[in-house]
């Protein structure tokens, strides 16, 4: 490879985001050296303050510089209601809808036998914790449309069972093999408004 093993290296780690092969990786790299002041300098330097000051919220598994997150601080949201999502980018996905005012609990993925995720790999045990809390009224489990999402929502309505809170699902409009993070918001809102008990 021309142009050494910097060079090399900084090619490799661009390839291992989401959505960049090795010919985009290659060419972002080329971007990156040749807007060294405009852009690589500022995006290490972003880079490094993000890795130092974001990590996951203690309560939820949100990210943000604060433990608790904005979202569990917020006194102004109902602590009664948690919305149960895969992600931090279905957190988000959500948030983008301004339709939900309740807290949230990131599991960090889903049950998958073919990908070898077992329940303990996932942040249900705190979910099953916080689920026992008489404060919670009401779980909403916001998983994908797929099958996986189908069989986690499925395996926590039997682990969230004995809880005092109602545990719902979202409903209409939530297309099958759809992911919330592909959805538009009034879709998303539609659902979540829609949603029914399990
Ligand atoms: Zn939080």
């Amino acid at each position: 490879m021309a142009g050494g093993p910097e060079i090399e290296r900084l090619i490799q780690l661009l390839a291992k985001l989401p959505g960049l092969g090795p010919r985009s990786a290659r060419r972002a790299a080329l971007h990156l050296l040749n807007r060294r002041e405009q852009v690589m300098a500022p995006l290490a330097a972003a880079l490094a303050a993000a890795a130092t000051a974001i990590r996951p919220c203690g309560i939820c598994g949100n990210l943000d510089t604060g433990d608790p997150c904005a979202i569990c601080a917020d006194d102004r949201r109902d602590a009664g209601v948690i919305c149960v999502v895969e992600s931090v980018a279905d957190l988000w996905a959500i948030e983008r809808t301004r339709s939900f005012t309740g807290r949230y609990h990131v599991l960090g993925g889903l049950l998958s036998a073919l990908d070898g995720v077992r329940p303990e790999d996932l942040s249900i045990a705190a979910l099953v914790a916080r689920g026992r809390s008489p404060d919670v009224a009401e779980i909403i489990l916001a998983m994908n449309a797929t099958v996986e999402g189908q069989s986690t929502a499925h395996y926590l309505a039997d682990r969230l069972e004995g809880s005092n809170a109602r545990i719902s699902r979202l409903a209409h409009g939530v297309p099958i093999g759809g992911e919330l993070d592909y959805i538009d918001e009034g879709t998303l809102t539609a659902a979540l408004s829609a949603r029914r008990q399990v």
